[in-house]
């Protein structure tokens, strides 16, 4: 069987077994928003993320509200993520420069976004493939990079040849699909710390590239 094939056969049984597949995140209402939610997600739980959104966001719901604030104050307001501290500095960078380069629009091109700071390749792809149904590539978390690999579609370990690997053998139009589909996959069945082989449906299709036989 073909890369390719295999690839639309794994797509097909994920989608059959995650029909509600959505992104973690909530409690956002602009694309600005979510950029916001999306930069804080990093290294730390969708669960955390949403417990501090809501009442940020009613505080700060645009990149005006953030560049007029101070950092300290953002700090304060979302000291219960990981590396709140960096976080704080880029969400009051990323409005300031939002306002001065962007007319506070957010740009919808990964070559802009990531030109914001504390915007990178999975932050862009997110928000592109969620919110703006613009599919220029594949998000590539902790999720996507261990099942790609254990599922043999990769054998690279940097996120830009893993994404890179994805696209050749995905159609565009499931690139955002695709990250949510593992993420849901990775939790429920193909955990990081024992995975479970034997009741998984992609067991046929999977050679489970470095798993560690029961
Ligand atoms: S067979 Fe095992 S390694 Fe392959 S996708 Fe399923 S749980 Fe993951």
């Amino acid at each position: 069987m073909s890369l390719l094939e295999k690839a639309h056969r794994i797509l097909a049984l994920l989608e059959k077994h995650y029909p509600e597949f959505k992104g973690g995140l909530t409690n956002y209402s602009t694309p600005f928003q979510m950029l916001v939610a999306t930069v804080l997600s990093a290294q730390s739980t969708d669960k955390q993320v949403n417990s501090i959104t809501k009442e940020l966001f009613s505080r700060f719901p645009d990149p005006e509200s953030f560049a007029s604030s101070s950092i300290k104050e953002i700090e304060n307001s979302i000291s219960r993520v990981g590396l709140y501290k960096n976080k704080a500095k880029y969400i009051f960078e990323l409005s300031k420069k939002l306002i001065a380069k962007y007319n506070s629009i957010v740009p919808t091109s990964i070559t802009e976004l990531v030109k914001l700071p504390g915007v990178g390749r999975k932050t862009a792809n997110v928000l592109l493939n969620d919110w703006f149904n613009i599919h220029e590539g594949i998000a590539v978390d902790t999720h996507v990079k261990r099942l790609s690999y254990r599922m043999g579609l990769t054998t690279k370990i940097a996120p830009n040849k893993i994404e890179e690997d994805l696209q050749r053998i995905i159609p565009s139009e499931n690139w955002g699909r695709i990250t949510h589909l593992f993420i849901s996959h990775g939790r429920a069945v193909c955990k990081a710390q024992k995975p479970s082989c034997k009741t998984c449906f992609l067991l046929n299709l999977c050679p489970r590239v470095g798993v560690l036989e029961e």
